[in-house]
């Protein structure tokens, strides 16, 4: 078949809005598939590319215009030689970390981190480099190689997973980045504990995930921090106990849920990382508590104020979380099985907005009265 047009959301120029325009899609090449996208999420990821706060100096030419969106379910509508893994009519959803399924981090259960994935930033497609979507001719690159906030886009058929037939497409498009990242921060790299004093610092769509994540893993305590009124009260309907406005905030709450002591696990999801935050963080973390890093910072190296004697002497540790520190490949089915028995309550976290509606679903994410906004195309259902 031969190329077709998709109504897409593109941003030309760091800090501008989306703009909904026609694209022209080109069919599939060797180990790519069409998808026809039903839902896709706004998560802060794409925000960091649209307001350029991860975009390096110098270098918008190689990012603008920018087709968004990475976190999305959708059917295969057609797919390219040597496609073995999906047929036309599958449902999938996206995976902004391709997997090849061979490396050393795929076979040991950390996908995540695939070899295959480092260049899953840049220009071109996974496949070959190559261009497949233009925009008045204008080569368009695309967040994570997906490019979700479409209607349809060609991608490696490693940025795919299946999804189960009943998994309706909004909660499969949050399992594909936020639900994932924000519940295995908590349950994974966290490694929370029954009986663990928790606090999650930002509860957008990340933390009301891993405020869910703690609960499933039997904290004993939930402190949800969150600057907006209306997320700290959606935070206790996902399993926190206390809420506070900010960390310091939180500070005395803790003190007083450990006797001083401090939280057993510390997970920061705020949009931004902060240096305050990092701070901040680590000086509410216990003896032996773990302080997890979830949520991106600013573009390059950030001088931070830490206590450096506190690792030795308290033995605090502070670890990174890219994808919650799941294998995609097994997080899908495990998360849509705890969706599926009422365990992981996704459909809470979501407004649907209309792609044409971009620009108003951001909005509402950037000022707190959504937790999750979703997009949702006019095909598939
Ligand atoms: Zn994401
Ligand atoms: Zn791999």
């Amino acid at each position: 078949m031969g190329s077709r047009k998709s109504l897409a959301a593109v941003v030309v120029g760091r800090e501008q809005p989306w703009q909904v325009v026609e694209i022209d899609v080109s069919p599939p090449a060797a180990g790519e598939v069409l998808v026809e996208w039903a839902a896709a999420g706004l998560c802060h990821s794409d925000e960091h590319f649209r307001s350029g706060d991860r975009v390096g100096p110098g270098t918008d030419a190689a990012v603008y215009p920018m087709l968004g969106g990475h976190e999305a379910a959708g059917v295969v509508a057609e797919v390219g030689p040597g496609v073995t893994r999906f047929a036309v009519g599958d449902r999938v959803c996206a995976s902004f970390s391709p997997t090849c399924g061979h490396c050393r981090y795929c076979v040991s259960g950390r996908g995540s981190l695939c070899n295959g994935n480092k260049d899953f930033m840049s220009r071109g497609q996974l496949a070959d480099g190559e261009y497949r979507h233009h925009l008045d001719g204008e080569p368009l690159y695309l967040m994570a190689k997906l490019g979700t906030f479409a209607e349809r886009t060609v991608v490696s058929d490693r940025s795919l997973l299946p999804i189960p037939d009943d998994l309706p497409f909004p909660a499969a498009c949050l399992i594909s980045c936020g639900v994932a990242t924000g519940w295995g921060s908590a349950v994974e790299t966290a490694g929370t504990r029954p009986g663990d004093i928790v606090v999650v610092v930002g509860c957008g769509g990340l933390g009301a995930a891993a405020v869910q994540g703690a609960r499933n893993a039997g904290a004993a305590a939930i402190v949800a921090v969150e600057p907006f009124a209306t997320r700290r009260d959606r935070a206790k309907t996902f399993g926190a106990t206390h809420t506070a406005a900010a960390v310091a905030d939180a500070r005395s709450i803790v003190d007083e849920l450990t006797w001083g002591q401090g939280a057993d696990r510390v997970i920061l999801t705020p949009s931004v990382v902060t240096p305050a935050i990092l701070h901040d963080g680590l000086a509410i973390t216990g003896k032996d508590g773990v302080l997890v890093v979830t949520g991106m910072g600013p573009f390059g190296e950030t001088p931070v104020p830490l206590d450096i004697g506190a690792f030795a002497l308290f033995s605090k540790q502070i670890r990174g979380s890219l994808f919650g520190g799941l294998d995609p490949r097994a997080a899908v089915p495990r998360l849509a099985e705890l969706y599926r028995r009422g365990l992981l309550d996704i459909d809470s976290m979501i407004t649907t907005y209309p792609l044409a509606d971009i620009n108003a679903a951001l909005a509402d994410q950037l000022e707190g009265r959504n937790v999750r906004g979703v997009l949702t195309m006019n095909g598939p259902r």
